[in-house]
């Protein structure tokens, strides 16, 4: 296959490029972190994170110095908390195997914790001027209109193709740019909806756009429904005031975060008695469900959750872990120490007077 796209896309980059300041002095560490706050996340989105991170986490030693709850509170609201983690584990790592200084071999690379073929990919193309092309979602979709690829590409035969046609098209010397290229032209020009043909350095390449097909392109399977699940929480209270959080298991979606605790209703329960329930089975206290604090939901990205919070009084028992870490009564005006979800952060600033209650 010739290479007939990277000349066109070097020149319109050196133009049009987006100036980032993990660009602008793009060391390996600033790569790493912005690449992976960066997947599946707008950049408008990653950039305030990534100057805060920065900030906080200078290097890759004050990362892997910080606590894991330091991390997650930095990390809050960019969801996917692995991902958070992950950079956290990989920094200690970094610090004993490697002594703090991120390997450059594309194996050592996807040897840490969070770092896959993409991410290996972008820091070594962008970070070491290494040769190794990077496929995310909008270069998928760019390389699937350009050459009109068929096999829908959230399938994994249809990311072996692109991966293929990423490997082929990379210009040899300018991996680095060649992706950043690709990834902008993506996120400016070749958009998902309403593509700027007339804007794009690669119109005559692109064979969607000669079929007059942009629209069709690219191709994908469609998603199943997402489920949807009715959960409860509670608030419990002490007599002087704090209230009750648990830590979220370390290896479940959003590890390591606190949360009030509750859990999903199960076919035919009420929801008071769904969080009765729940709280006997997994702090093995016995509550009373008390005033509805509000209704909360979310969009996850396999599931959504509608969370009813109850105001709860403990009744008896003493308390065990059967399913969190921890556990720790906290009182109101703190709840902001404590990195939580979404869901969870709308209840505790409803508690702090800082966010009207929604369909109580
Ligand atoms: S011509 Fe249009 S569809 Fe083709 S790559 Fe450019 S912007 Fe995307």
């Amino acid at each position: 296959m010739t290479k007939t796209i990277a000349p066109k896309l070097l020149h319109w980059y050196a133009q049009h490029r987006r100036s980032f300041p993990f660009r602008d002095a793009p060391t390996p560490y600033a790569v790493w972190v912005s690449e992976v706050m960066a997947q599946q996340t707008r950049m408008e989105t990653v950039l305030p994170y990534f100057q805060r991170w920065m900030e906080r986490f200078p290097t890759v030693e004050s990362l892997a110095a910080a606590s894991q709850q330091e991390v997650l509170n930095q990390w809050e609201g960019l969801g996917y908390y692995s991902r958070g983690r992950n950079l956290h584990k990989a920094a200690q790592l970094v610090m004993t195997e490697y002594g703090g200084a991120l390997p450059q071999d594309f194996e050592a690379l996807q040897s840490l914790p969070g770092i896959g073929r993409y991410t290996a990919g972008a820091i070594a193309s962008i970070a070491f001027g290494q040769d190794h092309p990077v496929v995310d979602g909008n270069v998928k979709r760019v390389y699937a209109r350009l050459f009109a690829v068929d096999t829908p590409i959230n399938t994994p035969a249809g990311e072996k193709e692109i991966w293929a046609l990423a490997e082929a098209q990379l210009p040899t010397g300018q991996a680095g740019d060649y992706n950043q290229a690709l990834m902008d032209l993506g996120a400016m020009v070749c958009l998902p909806r309403q593509p700027d043909c007339p804007s794009c350095p690669l119109q005559a390449d692109c064979l969607a756009y000669q079929l007059n097909l942009t629209d069709e392109f690219p191709h994908k399977k469609q998603a199943k429904k997402a489920p949807h699940y009715t959960v409860t929480a509670a608030v419990i209270e002490a007599a002087d005031g704090s209230v009750l959080i648990t830590q979220r298991p370390q290896d479940a979606l959003l590890g390591g975060l606190w949360e009030f605790p509750g859990g999903k209703r199960e076919d035919g329960e009420s929801l008071k008695a769904c969080l009765e329930r729940e709280i006997l089975e997994e702090l093995g206290v016995k509550i009373e469900a008390g005033e509805k604090l509000g209704v909360f939901r979310h969009a996850y990205t396999h599931f959504k959750v509608t969370l009813h919070a109850y105001r709860s009084e403990w009744l008896s028992g003493e308390m065990v872990l059967n399913e969190h870490q921890a556990f720790r009564w906290v009182q109101i005006d703190a709840l902001d120490d404590f990195p939580m979800g979404k869901i969870d952060r709308s209840i505790s600033r409803q508690l702090q007077g800082k966010e009207p209650a929604d369909g109580a």
